[in-house]
């Protein structure tokens, strides 16, 4: 064992956990925070890469289903599968963000968690990559009986549904929209017609960049010896040296004018003529790093402020305006390196979009100008403080939770415990907000009204949509079969020809 491979770079009580964190930095460069909760028997693990993508053939999407599918040491196909039928876990998944890829496992006991934690590093470190996994996970051509080629493959198949559900491809446009010139203006988990782009040479590449230790945010949390942490992932990282492979998020350079997009999504004829009342309408502003830690505070409790309940008063305006059914846009984005806003509305009618982005603006400013219901304040303020000390996150592990959390400026190469000590903030953030300095009022004003930053968001059904998508698809398989035509071709007339045998194919023709 080599745990002097680490070295702790800081220790820090974490009263508002009832733990201690230290923060350790392997020889690989691989970073580490380990967590101690003698209170919490839920054990938490996490592996994190940070795994920009570049475009949207969901490269790191489909790396994610990948890895779970084989490695070095479970070399059976599906040892996910076998975990979950035998383990005590309590949590076991992954999940592939617009920047970062997730690998989280929990148990209650010691064991069974040392075990999990074994499975993962061995998967992510050393996954049985082939072309065929590729295949199978992300695309691959099918012939059906009558010879038709098509496309199939399991993220394939999954992204042609996601891209069925019209919210999802609004809240799509919605973050592409403001980035265009970074990672979050492209889509982490594939877009159907970019996704059979992906070559193998770019997946097995895009892993040995990035699923390496020097790229890693490691997380530990929960009751057990913080040396057997060690002990176990220094058996991987000690196989790697350091490298540096680039994989920082860059920052979205400021517009000075606001944009409007027109989208379309797909739906059946029947529902277009239906009601024309299909159109989504969502107004976004970019926001920015907010790297001081009550700012992000501040506006998190403004998301809540504004749209939280059925009382919030934008949420109320735009519901009791009639012109639409339902919100949508997510609100306050703050996972991602900078935070972004979003909100709307779906079941509008065309005529009626303009209205809406204007009542969204309106609104906002006629809070800014008059004031914010001291009552709503106060409620939210309590809310948020709430939510931020309660120990029950649902069916989710609590270490799991401040894992995420942590990661929404560790990633970005902040401090890990700064989101995780909320309580001298808070307090700031209260203080502030209890006063009648108007702060929310201010934060209204600073960062969305006077921030030019800004795109809404048309999205409209449209029956053709679909049918020009097939269409795009069909012409691309047509290529295809043309170029497979045209090569068979080559062969035979090289055939005719008799070539010595050793002669390559496309030896290109001398004069
Ligand atoms: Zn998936």
């Amino acid at each position: 064992m080599s745990v002097q491979d680490f070295e702790l770079l800081e220790t820090r009580e974490l009263d508002e956990l009832n733990s201690t964190g230290r923060i350790y930095r392997h020889a690989t460069g691989a970073r580490v925070v380990s967590i101690a909760n003698p209170q919490d028997e839920n054990k938490v693990f996490g592996i994190t890469f940070r795994t920009p993508p570049t475009d949207s053939t969901g490269l790191p999407h489909i790396l994610e289903h990948s890895v779970l599918c084989g490695s070095r040491k479970f070399p059976v196909k599906e040892p996910f599968v076998e975990l979950l039928k035998g383990s005590l876990k309590t949590f076991l998944n992954a999940f592939t963000y617009p920047d970062k890829t997730c690998y989280p496992v929990a148990s209650q006991s010691q064991q069974d968690f040392y075990n999990l934690v074994d499975v993962y590093l061995d998967a992510v470190f050393h996954p049985r990559l082939t072309p065929e996994v590729l295949k199978q996970e992300g695309w691959h051509y099918e012939v059906d009986e009558e010879g038709t080629l098509s496309y199939k493959g399991v993220v394939f198949n999954e992204m042609k549904g996601a891209n069925s559900s019209p919210e999802r491809v609004m809240a799509e446009h919605c973050q592409q929209v403001l980035f265009p010139e970074t990672t979050y203006g492209v889509d982490s988990g594939g877009h159907p017609q970019a996704i059979p782009d992906l070559t193998w040479e770019q997946f097995e590449s895009f892993h040995q960049d990035y699923y390496h230790p020097s790229n890693a945010w490691i997380w530990f949390y929960g009751d057990d010896p913080e040396d057997r942490r060690l002990e176990i992932l220094d058996e991987y990282l000690s196989e790697f040296d350091t490298r540096s492979a680039d994989s920082s998020v860059a920052l979205q350079s400021r517009w000075s004018e606001p944009k409007t997009i027109e989208e379309t999504y797909s739906v059946s004829e029947q529902d277009v003529d239906d009601d024309g009342g299909k159109c989504m309408v969502a107004v976004n502003w970019l926001l920015g790093e907010a790297a001081d830690y009550e700012t992000r505070l501040g506006l998190q409790i403004l998301d809540y402020i504004l749209i939280g309940t059925s009382a919030s008063p934008l949420r109320k305006a735009l519901i009791d305006s009639g012109l639409g059914e339902d919100l949508t846009g997510g609100g306050m984005e703050t996972e991602l390196r900078e935070i972004f806003f979003s909100v709307g509305l779906k079941g509008v009618a065309q005529e009626d979009e303009k209205r809406v982005e204007a009542l969204v603006i309106e609104t906002l400013e006629s809070l800014a100008r008059d004031g914010i219901d001291q009552e709503t304040i106060r409620a939210s303020l309590n809310t948020v403080e709430f939510r931020l000390r309660e120990n029950n996150t649902g069916s989710y592990p609590r270490g799991l939770i401040l894992m995420l959390r942590s990661l929404s400026r560790w990633l970005y190469d902040e401090d890990p415990f700064v989101p995780l000590t909320f309580e001298k903030p808070l307090a700031d953030v209260k203080a502030l907000g209890e006063s009648d300095t108007g702060y929310f009022e201010g934060l209204i004003r600073d960062h969305l009204l006077g921030n030019s930053h800004r795109a809404t968001v048309f999205l409209r059904p449209d029956a053709e949509h679909a049918a020009r998508e097939e269409e795009t698809e069909r012409q691309r398989l047509a290529g295809v079969v043309a170029h497979e035509q045209l090569h068979r071709l080559e062969l035979a007339r090289d055939e005719a020809a008799a070539p010595p045998p050793f002669k390559p194919l496309h030896v290109p023709l001398l004069p």
